[in-house]
């Protein structure tokens, strides 16, 4: 179900040395790619982010990626020497700096530093970071065949009233303890909710399920992933069933499917949740289906397109 020469779980000890970052309007080696502990991207979380993804020397649907930046950046009063072309060029630009195959583009933006003495963030120079790292998997090749295991997290997800979770961003303490809760339960992943008890997102990642063969997503509480719309986009066009809904760990327990969603990975099918099987216990028939299609997109337009050309 997944890409048979998927590359391998973890990239080798020099996996570094390979990937490339700009800053300060330098190309240099991600070894040497520093901010100021000083920047309030670091001490605040006062930044954003994106991620997207080169598979196989092309990059997938890099615009949405795109997009998803430059509406968070505006979001949070961050400038960037950049348009959408402009920034797009250097993205581009980065991955031919390296010869990796399967590659994270990553762009953030840190609101850097006021003066020294002042605390008017207005005067903060903002910082764009680029760096194309090797590809990092949510799941190993075995995990993503077999399936992963959850668990319905104590902890309550951050409310979007107070960060905005369509806006990319690194305020994670809340998916961290939630890491720490699932390894405790010996799951491999956590789901969150919301204060009202629906299902939101996990750590890096968007919730599917799959029930009496509709394909549902939570409508809101989330970061709008590019792999979440892609799967919606598979769906209508594929003619398969399905919609952003509201829905709670109970309607989750009682799932005939259940599969997450990242940059990282793509499509991955969960078949335990909270020590239950979901339906056999097994990959089920729609998230194999749409696995599939996912990673065939990634072969041509108008979804992927070749980084040399
Ligand atoms: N939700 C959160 C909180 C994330 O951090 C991510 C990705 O990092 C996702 C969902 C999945 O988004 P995408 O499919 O764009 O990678």
């Amino acid at each position: 179900m997944n890409p048979s020469n998927s590359p391998p779980d973890r990239p080798a000890d020099n996996a570094f040395d390979q990937g490339v970052a700009w800053l300060d309007g330098h190309f240099v080696p991600l070894s040497e790619a520093r901010i100021s502990v000083f920047d309030h991207g670091f001490t605040r979380s006062d930044a954003t982010y994106d991620v997207a993804h080169v598979y196989r020397r092309r990059v997938f649907r890099l615009d949405r990626h795109i997009a998803r930046f430059m509406r968070s950046l505006k979001s949070l009063r961050f400038e960037i020497p950049f348009d959408s072309d402009g920034l797009r060029a250097l993205l581009l630009e980065a991955v031919r700096q390296t010869a990796l195959d399967d590659a994270w583009i990553m762009m953030i933006c840190t609101r850097g530093r006021p003066p020294f003495g002042s605390r008017d963030i207005r005067l903060c120079r903002n910082n764009l970071i680029v760096c194309v790292v090797p590809f990092i998997w949510l799941a190993t090749p075995a995990q993503r065949e077999a399936g992963l295991t959850a668990t319905v997290s104590t902890l309550v997800r951050i409310p979007p009233h107070s960060v905005d979770p369509r806006v990319k961003n690194f305020h994670w303490l809340d998916f961290v303890r939630s890491i720490f809760e699932a390894q405790e339960r010996g799951s491999d992943l956590a789901f969150l909710c919301g204060e009202d008890g629906r299902v939101t997102e996990g750590a890096g990642f968007n919730v599917f399920m799959v029930k009496g063969g509709e394909v549902l997503t939570p409508a809101d509480g989330v970061l709008e992933g590019i792999t979440r719309a892609s799967v919606l986009d598979i769906c209508a066009d594929e003619g398969v069933p399905a919609r952003v809904a509201v829905f709670d760990a109970a309607a989750l327990r009682a799932a005939d499917e259940i599969f997450v969603t990242t940059t990282s990975g793509g499509i991955v099918p969960v078949v335990r949740l909270d020590d239950r099987p979901i339906g056999d216990g097994r990959p089920g028939p729609v998230t194999r289906k749409l696995n599939e299609i996912y990673w065939r997109r990634h072969e041509s337009a108008p979804w992927s397109e070749p980084i040399d050309i």
